[in-house]
C-alpha cells in the first residue's frame, strides 16, 4: 500500500512531465513543419508566412501587407534584391521576346506598381498592349501614375480583381505574366487554371518567383540576409517590420522549383520548364498553352 500511494504521486509527476515534454516536442515539431515549404498538396491557402491561417484569412492579410508597403514598394524592391530584381524581371521579359508590331495583347497578374507591362510595353517598342491586374488599388494606383509617367496609358489598362476569377473571356491573351506575385494568392491552383483559361491556343505563361536557393553556401548567406536584413532594412526604411517578416517568410513557403512546374503542368499546361536565377534564389516557369 505505502509503496503503492508514494509510487502514484511520483508516477503522476513523472507522467506529467512525460506530457509536458511530449508537448514541447509537439510544438517544437509543429513549428518546424510551419517552415517547411508546401508541396504539390497545396498549404499555401493556409499559410500567412510561417502562421496558419484559417480559410478566407490569407487573402486579407496579404491585401494589408500591400496596402502598407504600396508607396515604398519599388524603393525596397531594390533594397531586398540589392537591384537583382530588375535583372531577373528583364530576363523573363527577354524570354517572352513580345513581338514589335501589333496586335500582342498580354496580361500581367499581380502586376502591382507596373513593372512586368513597362518592361513589355519597351520591348515591344510601344506595339504591345496589355492589362496590369492585382488585387490591391494601391499598388495599382501607383502603377497607374507610373504609366502616366512613362506615357504607356495608350498602351496599358489597370484592373482590380482576383488572380483567382479573372474577369476575362476565354482565350483572350496571348501571354500571361506573373512576378513574385503568386505565393501571395491563396489558391494557387486556381491561379493557375485561371491563367490557362484565359490564354489562347499557342498562348505562353510565364511565373517569375523566389525560390528555393540550389547552392550551397549561398542558402546560408541568403538566410542570413533575409531573415535578418530584410525585416531591419524594412523597419528603418518603410517604418514598419511585419509586412517584410511576411514576405520572407512566404518565400520559404512557396513550392520548391519541380513542385511548382508539376503544379503548372496539372492545370493543363504543355512543355513547362524552369530556369534558375542567382543560384535559385528566384526561378522563371515557363509554360504553353497548345
Ligand atoms: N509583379 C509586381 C512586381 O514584380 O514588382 C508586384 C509583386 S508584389 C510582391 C505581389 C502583388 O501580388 C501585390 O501587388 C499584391 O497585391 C498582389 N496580389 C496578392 N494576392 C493577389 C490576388 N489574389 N490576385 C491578384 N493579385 C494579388
Amino acid at each position: 500500500m505505502v509503496k503503492a500511494e508514494h509510487a502514484r504521486p511520483r508516477t503522476g509527476t513523472l507522467d506529467w512531465r512525460a506530457a509536458g515534454a511530449v508537448n514541447r516536442l509537439d510544438e517544437m515539431q509543429e513549428h518546424k513543419m510551419s517552415q517547411q515549404r508546401v508541396s504539390t498538396d497545396g498549404g499555401m491557402q493556409t499559410s500567412y508566412g510561417f502562421r496558419t491561417v484559417g480559410d478566407g484569412e490569407k487573402q486579407v492579410l496579404v491585401n494589408d501587407v500591400f496596402h502598407k508597403v504600396a508607396k515604398r514598394y519599388d524603393i525596397m524592391n531594390d533594397v531586398m534584391s540589392a537591384g537583382m530584381h530588375r535583372v531577373w524581371k528583364d530576363a523573363l521579359v527577354a524570354s517572352l521576346n513580345p513581338p514589335r508590331r501589333p496586335g500582342f495583347r498580354f496580361l500581367d497578374v499581380a502586376g502591382g506598381t507596373g513593372d512586368i507591362a513597362f518592361r513589355i510595353v519597351a520591348a515591344s517598342d510601344r506595339q504591345a498592349t496589355g492589362t496590369v491586374l492585382d488585387i490591391n488599388g494601391s499598388m495599382l494606383g501607383v502603377g497607374a501614375e507610373r504609366a502616366a509617367k512613362k506615357g504607356y496609358t495608350e498602351n496599358l489598362d489597370f484592373v482590380e480583381a482576383n488572380a483567382e476569377e479573372l474577369p476575362f473571356d476565354d482565350n483572350t491573351f496571348d501571354a500571361y505574366t506573373i512576378a513574385f506575385g503568386i505565393r501571395n494568392v491563396p489558391d494557387i491552383d486556381k491561379a493557375l487554371s485561371e491563367a490557362f483559361r484565359v490564354l489562347r491556343r499557342g498562348g505562353r505563361f510565364l511565373c517569375l518567383e523566389f525560390s528555393e536557393v540550389e547552392m550551397p553556401l549561398l542558402d546560408k548567406v541568403y538566410d542570413a540576409w533575409s531573415f535578418n536584413g530584410i525585416p531591419a532594412m524594412g523597419k528603418a526604411i518603410a517604418g514598419e517590420a511585419e509586412p517584410y517578416q511576411y514576405l520572407v517568410e512566404s518565400i520559404r513557403k512557396f513550392p520548391r522549383q519541380r513542385d511548382f512546374a508539376a503544379m503548372i503542368g496539372r492545370a493543363g499546361f504543355s512543355r513547362v520548364s524552369y530556369t534558375n536565377y542567382t543560384g535559385g534564389i528566384a526561378a522563371l516557369h515557363s509554360a504553353w498553352k497548345i
